[in-house]
């Protein structure tokens, strides 16, 4: 078995000596408040082993992470027909960008894109009895822990402040790819990147995307052929429009977030979330994602 604490420790200490910590977002204002000097990894390993270093404890807003959660949800009930509605190619633009949407009729490029992951919202609504109650209950099951929650502020203070999303539903809804009413739509997206959790559950929540689609409990959510589908989105389109320098970098699938989240998996092997909020300009974790390079570098554990 191999001690990985000693290598979080090491990565820890370069990190915290780092000056600049990058800029926290302020577009939600009840993210802008969040200190930048917190700092976590936490990593488990496929056996159940973890190492952790941080405030990998701390509770954060997972945002757009919730997106590939909502997009496994999806599968498990209508599998492949969600693309009908949603591309699989990177965008290389930023995750609210709305012109391309506009010239694609209605297609939203990648499920991770604000645009892509409203029409996954969309079909959440459609197909859940209890939407927002339903998929929290998703949550707490592939995570196994019925702490986690909503924030109601952080929903509220997107749904104020969240012209672009609007933007975005009304062109999907012009085209006919929304099927709901925008505000029910939007209502369940802003509680989706609302809910928060620490970095040890989200490891526990991206076990199943390292374990071939069986969460920590053992319970199948998704076949091998859709987990790997999912994979390879987080690989080529995790990462905002900088997913092919993570990939560059890092060398891993993952999800950031712009509450400064980020997770990151060698599937067989292992799941490691870190969290520093003040991000680079591409909307990713500034510290987080130099932590990774740094790990994956010296364990030279990379799917690479
Ligand atoms: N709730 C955020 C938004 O819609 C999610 C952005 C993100 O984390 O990428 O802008």
């Amino acid at each position: 078995m191999r001690n990985f604490q000693p290598v979080l420790n090491e990565i820890y200490s370069n990190i915290k000596k780092t000056k600049d910590k990058g800029i926290v977002a302020s577009y939600i204002p009840e993210l802008a408040s969040i200190d930048k000097n917190n700092f976590g990894i936490h990593l488990r390993t496929i056996e159940g082993h973890e190492y952790a270093v941080g405030n990998y404890n701390k509770l954060f807003s997972i945002q757009s992470i919730s997106k590939v959660l909502t997009l496994t949800k999806a599968t498990s009930i209508i599998g492949s027909d969600i693309f009908k509605r949603v591309g699989v190619e990177p965008s290389g633009h930023p995750f609210n960008q709305l012109s391309l949407l506009e010239i694609e009729n209605g297609i939203p490029r990648n499920p991770f894109i604000n645009a892509g992951a409203i029409v996954i919202a969309d079909i959440l609504v459609s197909r859940l009895e209890n939407p927002k109650e339903d998929f929290l209950d998703f949550i707490r099951n592939v995570t196994s822990d019925n702490t986690i929650h909503y924030n109601e502020s952080v929903a509220l203070s997107e749904k104020k402040t969240g012209y672009k999303n609007f933007a975005a539903a009304n062109l999907l809804k012009s085209f006919g790819n929304l099927k709901n009413d925008i505000d029910v739509v939007l209502d369940f997206y802003f509680h989706q990147c609302s809910i928060e959790m620490t970095c040890n559950q989200l490891s526990k929540a991206f076990y199943l995307f390292a374990n071939k689609g069986k969460c920590l409990r053992n319970i199948v959510h998704l076949t091998e052929s859709q987990v790997k589908r999912i994979n390879a989105l987080m690989l080529t389109c995790g990462f905002y429009d900088e997913a092919g320098d993570f990939a560059f970098e890092v060398g891993l699938p993952g999800k950031s977030g712009v509450g400064g989240g980020i997770v990151a998996f060698l599937p067989n092997n292992f799941i490691i979330t870190t969290w520093s909020p003040g991000l680079n300009k591409k909307g990713n974790s500034k510290l987080g994602m130099q932590a990774l390079e740094q790990f994956t570098t010296k364990t030279q554990m990379s799917i690479f």
